[in-house]
């Protein structure tokens, strides 16, 4: 259910909101679902009841009921991102945002306002720089190294790009760097904790505070902002982004698509982003890919000094393993299990087993007409411009007509466009050969086997 759930509702969504919730019993009807905290409860209840139960029918169509309740046990939270415990709400409940003013950088970031977990490798030290995202990283840089009461130069920055490119890497290295250089107070938090930050101040009528807080904050690092939901979250998420870029503070975003993109913000909001600095990092290149695999060997061999990969598998890892940064981090993970496990050197087979899912499936090669001509002209001992005349000998016509179909099934080109390249022939011509192939290769096994191979040719 969990895994229907999860392709159903994307991978991040899926994280955010379900990654927690657990199975308690299931009666006749009706399943019992539990989630940790009353925040989510209400959030699937109003967002994703309709979508959780259809995943049940799914698979035990006699579901028809789902209730939620809210587990009372608080387990030990440790990924990363996870929305926190009821507890942390309680903590900022009454405090004064002069005692909040007054603790030191990190413990504000982790307890007083509760920013999200910070994960201690994602920092500038280990942040590989590429094309992709060359600009990105000098103006999170630039961010970084700010004083307070420097003049700020991009405000918002608004950082976007696709999953697994960098985003939260690079937010969270500003937030590192922030907090430990400088006497500013550097607050990362994902958009889903703002949210229940927000949501939990209201319940506990502690908003005021919450907003105060907030606004003491020299820099706010804000992630995933397009998981940002809800008007009244939205609006207050509108005042802090006011409030704190008047009063000259630094805001720095990610999220997924850029603010023209953000459908469910109102237009000042989205007008606000786009009016500092917006930055798309693009999809990580080869280079960057092998600079990324690279240093997280490098973290590997801190701790396992025995494990190294060969320059051949970071090289083939690096040509293929698909464009997401998560899934680099997770080749190098298997490759270090598995050669610890059973004790074997990383070798390129190894590697090929290994990481197999993780290969990005190979794009399909673009075949130009031109390609079809020659190969066809070749497999059937003609010229091309033999193909190209307007000789109708039947050793000519029958290779023409083979290339025309194959120009119609593996290309995009219309039928004019094809008939102008075959010697400037009409569509009604083309369109001819093609049907003629068509009905001649459900019968004739040869002709049919002839085509196959050319296809393979061309495909190779
Ligand atoms: P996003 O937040 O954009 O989905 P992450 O920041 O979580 O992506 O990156 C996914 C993984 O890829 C992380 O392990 C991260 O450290 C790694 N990664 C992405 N870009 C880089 C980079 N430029 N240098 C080093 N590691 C990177
Ligand atoms: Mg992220």
């Amino acid at each position: 259910m969990k895994g229907r759930l999860r392709s159903s509702v994307g991978e991040d969504v899926y994280t955010s909101w379900f990654a927690r919730m657990d199975l308690e019993g299931m009666q006749d009807e009706s399943v019992r679902l539990s989630v940790p905290t009353r925040f989510l409860k209400s959030w699937i209840q109003a967002h994703y009841a309709e979508r959780v139960l259809s995943c049940w029918q799914a698979e035990a169509p006699e579901v028809h009921r789902i209730d939620l309740t809210v587990r009372t046990a608080v387990r030990p939270t440790v990924a990363l991102k996870e929305m926190p415990a009821p507890i942390e709400a309680k903590r900022m409940d009454g405090r004064p945002s002069a005692e909040l003013r007054a603790t030191a950088p990190v413990s504000a970031n982790h307890d007083a306002l509760g920013g999200s977990p910070l994960d201690p490798r994602l920092t500038f030290a280990s942040f590989v720089v590429g094309r992709a995202n060359t600009l990105a990283h000098a103006a999170a840089r630039q961010v970084a190294e700010g004083r307070r009461g420097d003049p700020v130069m991009f405000n918002p920055l608004y950082i976007h790009a696709g999953v697994g490119l960098g985003k939260t890497h690079l937010l969270q290295a500003v937030t590192w760097a922030g907090n430990s250089g400088s006497e500013r107070k550097v607050l990362y938090l994902t958009a889903e904790k703002f949210m229940y930050g927000f949501v939990a101040a209201l319940k506990t009528q502690t908003a005021l505070a919450f907003k105060e807080a907030l606004r003491g904050i020299d820099v706010l690092v804000i992630d995933d902002l397009q998981f940002l939901q809800g008007k009244s979250t939205q609006a207050e998420f509108c005042h802090t982004l006011n409030a704190l870029i008047d009063a000259g503070r630094q805001v720095v975003i990610a999220a997924d698509r850029p603010p023209s993109d953000l459908e469910s913000l109102d237009d000042r909001v989205r007008s606000r982003l786009a009016g500092g600095l917006v930055v798309e990092m693009g999809s990580l290149g080869e280079d960057l890919r092998l600079g990324i695999l690279k240093s997280r060997v490098a973290a590997a061999r801190t701790h396992h000094a025995s494990f190294d990969v060969p320059e051949e598998v970071l090289n083939y890892l690096a040509r293929t393993i698909t464009h997401n940064g998560r899934d680099l981090e997770g080749a190098i993970n298997r490759l270090l299990a598995h050669s610890k496990l059973n004790n074997q050197p990383v070798t390129l087979e190894m590697a090929e087993r290994e990481v197999r899912d993780l290969v990005r499936p190979q794009e399909p090669k673009r075949i130009k007409i031109e390609d079809i001509q020659r190969v066809v002209a070749r497999q059937y001992n003609v010229s091309r411009s033999d193909l190209l005349s307007s000789r109708r000998t039947a050793n000519v016509v029958r290779p023409r007509q083979v290339a025309m179909y194959l120009a119609k099934t593996l290309t995009l080109r219309s039928l004019p466009e094809i008939g102008r390249r075959f010697g400037g022939r009409d569509h009604t011509t083309v369109l001819h050969a093609v049907r003629k192939i068509e009905a001649l290769v459900s019968k004739d096994a040869a002709l049919s086997e002839e085509v196959e191979s050319l296809k393979r040719q061309l495909q190779e």
